[in-house]
This record gives C-alpha cells, structure tokens and sequence, in this order.
C-alpha cells in the first residue's frame, strides 16, 4: 500500500524538492500531502510536481504556528493516517541579540521549535495507537553546535534536538525500534540562506555597540555567501538523503561539514569547538595550528578507542 507522507514548509527548499521526489517515485511508493503556511505561493511546487499534482501529491494548507490549522489539515487525510511526518518548516535569524526583539527570537521558537511539537501532539497519538509510523525532522548542524550570530537559531534547534532525543527513547517502545530520524543539513542554498542573509544586511545595528556592529557586518555578513558558495548543498541533495530508508537518529547531510561537528564530539569538555571557530573567525593564520593541534587530539583520541561520532555518508 501507498505510503502517506505528510510535509511542511512545502512553498519552497528542501520541502519543495521532498515533496517533488516523493511524489515521482518511479514505485509510486508515496502519496504526498505537501503542505504550506500561504496557498497563495503554491505555484513553484505546482510546477515542479506537473503530472504528479492531484494523484500522488496533493497540495495544502498547514501553519505550524497554528494548532487549529494543523488539526483541520490532518482531519482531512483519509482515516487521518499518517505514515511519514516530514517536519521541514522553519526559518532563520541571525545578528547580534541586543538589535532583535524577544518578539522575534519568539517566532523563531515558535515556528522551529513548538512548530514541531504542536505537529506531534496531533499526529503522533494516532502513530502510537497504530504502533507504525515514521517522523523525519529537518534539523540542522546548528542543532548541534552554534555558530556566531545564529544564537536564537541554534537555540531552537538545540531544543528541537533534546525533544528527540527524550522522546525516541518512548517511541522505540511504541514502534519497537527507533522511527524518529533528526536530519541536519550544513548550509543549503534556499530561500532560507536569501531571506536571512537579506534581513541581515537591513538589520538596524544602532543598539549594539561599534565592535559587535563592525564584526557582523565585515566578518559575518562579509564571508556569508562565500560560505554558501563553498559548502552548500542544493535541496534536492538533502531530499535524496532524506529519501534513505531507516536512516539513524542523527543524520548529517553535508560531508564538508562533517569535521566542525566533529570537534564537538572530539573535546568532552567544549573548548575546542569554541577555540578553533574562534580563530577560524578572527586569526585566520592560526588556524593552520589549531588544525594540528586538533588531528593530535583525534589521534590520540583514537588511541584511546573514543567514539567520534558517526561519519555522515
Ligand atoms: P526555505 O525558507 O526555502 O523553507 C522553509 C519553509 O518553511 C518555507 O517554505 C516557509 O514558508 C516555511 N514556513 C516558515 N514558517 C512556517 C509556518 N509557520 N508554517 C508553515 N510553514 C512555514 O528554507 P529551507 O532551507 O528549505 O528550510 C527547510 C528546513 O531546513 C528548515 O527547518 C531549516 O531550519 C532547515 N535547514 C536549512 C538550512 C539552510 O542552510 N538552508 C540548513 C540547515 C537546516
């Protein structure tokens, strides 16, 4: 039978390209409920989807900011069964904390955090009445570790990360062995990374003082599109991986990234992630030693047979 695969944040990205390669499965494995926040944007994935629109994806309204929303869109799913819940929904904020509002890093919590929870309080009951069902949530490398200037952001995926972690633990008694996959994609070049980058270069900078104003603008925003330009993945790269069946928990997407996360996993005590971004940001030359210093800590690491992490593929 048909797999029901249901998806947020489908007007554009990594949800697009899901929805798109779902849906044209060769095997017509899925049906795809391809859901976004504005009907009014739904002409892109119109496009993309062509033949498959109205018999393997179907298009519609979900706000995950909106409990009433994500009720009535699930109620209308035949037997409201869901096989697959794709969490994709998100959004980005960047910039020195004293020029954003508590209104605005509470949106973000919102919509990437409680975003998620609301979609489960709804969707997982029937999921563990069935004892089936698969959640895949877009995480990020940020839920992981923070980067400077994404510190909201990388403390609402940090939140999405412990919520999956406490409850895959419950859901492997449920399903009878882990069905919640924590996909974390390094960067993506999206809307995402434009409507951010785009908010960041008019952020109004007056309330934080000269040096933090000067680092965001000529060393954050500086070497931002470069950062895209080498390391970023497309959407449909993520959407292929994400396609793997029985991915693990914690999925990284983006092998170039692999080594920054790594370092989180290399210093139990922290200081190394924080010391080696540290000078990658500002002393550029010392990042030759740092990189020594850090392979040394792996190898001894290794000697020692401490766990790494998992290579992502
Ligand atoms: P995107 O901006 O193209 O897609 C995000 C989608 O979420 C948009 O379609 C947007 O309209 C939608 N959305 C925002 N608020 C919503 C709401 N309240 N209800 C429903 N939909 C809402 O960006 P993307 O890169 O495809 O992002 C998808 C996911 O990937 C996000 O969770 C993001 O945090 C994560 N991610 C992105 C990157 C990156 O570099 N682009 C990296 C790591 C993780």
């Amino acid at each position: 039978a048909r797999r029901n695969v249901l998806i947020t944040g489908c007007s554009s990205g990594i949800g697009l390209a899901l929805a798109v390669k779902l849906a044209k499965d060769e095997q017509k494995r899925f049906k795809v409920y391809a859901t976004m926040r504005n009907l009014a944007k739904k002409q892109p994935l119109e496009e993309a989807a062509g033949h498959s629109l109205g018999k393997t994806l179907e298009i519609k309204q979900l706000d995950v900011c909106d409990e009433q929303s994500i009720k009535t869109c699930v109620n209308s799913i035949p037997d409201r069964r869901i096989d697959v819940l794709v969490s994709n929904a998100g959004m980005g904020l960047i910039g020195p904390i004293e020029c954003q509002t508590i209104e605005e890093m509470k949106t973000v919590m919102d919509t990437n955090f409680f975003g998620l929870v609301r979609l489960l309080k709804e969707i997982l009951p029937d999921m563990k009445r069935r004892k089936s069902g698969h959640i895949v949530i877009i995480s990020s490398v940020m839920g992981i570790q923070g980067i400077l200037f994404n510190d909201v952001y990388a403390a609402s995926k940090f939140a999405v990360e412990g919520f999956c972690e406490s409850l895959a633990i419950q859901l492997t008694f449920f399903f009878f062995f882990n069905r919640l996959s924590l996909i974390e994609p390094g960067p993506v070049v999206t809307e995402f990374e434009r409507k951010v980058f785009e908010d960041g270069m008019k952020m109004d900078l007056s309330a934080a003082d000269e040096e933090t104003a000067e680092m965001f603008t000529n060393i954050y925003l500086k070497n931002y599109k470069q950062i895209f330009q080498s390391l970023g993945q497309s959407a449909e790269d993520v959407a292929e991986i994400i396609l793997a069946e029985n991915p693990p928990f914690r999925h990284q997407t983006n092998t170039l990234y692999t080594p920054m996360t790594t370092l989180k996993y290399a210093d139990p005590n922290g200081d190394l992630p924080i010391d080696i971004f540290y000078k990658m940001v500002f002393q550029h030359d010392k990042i030759f030693s740092a990189s020594l210093n850090f392979i040394k800590l792996l190898r001894w690491r290794s000697r020692k047979s401490f766990d790494l992490g998992k290579p992502s593929q």
